[in-house]
């Protein structure tokens, strides 16, 4: 397919997302980052952003628990352009109930070029780039183009 491309707005909105044992990973991490990250919008999945509300003060929003459907409405938000980066800390060592919405969750990330940080290395490379604090243009699928051509 070809490809065009989205601007990420200077205030990015930002998916925040962990599976139970990595909980206490990510709040360590968003706790060090709490200055960086109150300057976008904050996503998460449902037990995941309420204890990140509730332990840091900082606004979220929280949709559905993952396994509930979280996953899947994040999912939506990314292929409507409407989430420009992912914090999911997976766990790489236990096997969670609704692994196929976290593999369709990972998946479209991709499809969409919606960078994914997944540990706690490749967020501090995420939160320190320069482009955080400024517009990004990233290329994307060019599905209307793909779609004028077909029908
Ligand atoms: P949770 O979901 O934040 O509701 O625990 C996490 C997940 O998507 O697995």
């Amino acid at each position: 397919m070809n490809k065009t491309t989205r601007v990420m707005p200077a205030h990015k909105h930002i998916a925040l997302v962990a599976h139970d044992n990595y909980k206490p990973e990510l709040l360590r991490w968003v706790k060090e980052n709490k200055d960086a990250l109150q300057g976008h919008f904050l996503y998460a999945t449902g037990t995941t952003g309420r204890i990140l509300s509730k332990e840091t003060g900082l606004a979220i929003k929280s949709l559905l628990s993952g396994p509930m459907g979280g996953d899947q409405q994040l999912g939506a938000l990314i292929s409507e352009g409407k989430i420009d980066m992912m914090i999911f800390f997976w766990d790489p060592l236990n096997a969670v109930p609704h692994d196929p919405d976290v593999k369709a969750l990972l998946r479209i990330a991709t499809v969409w070029n919606v960078p994914v940080a997944m540990n706690r290395a490749s967020a501090k490379f995420m939160i320190s780039a320069p482009q955080m604090e400024e517009e990004v243009s990233i290329e994307i699928p060019d599905y209307d183009a793909y779609l004028a051509e077909r029908v």
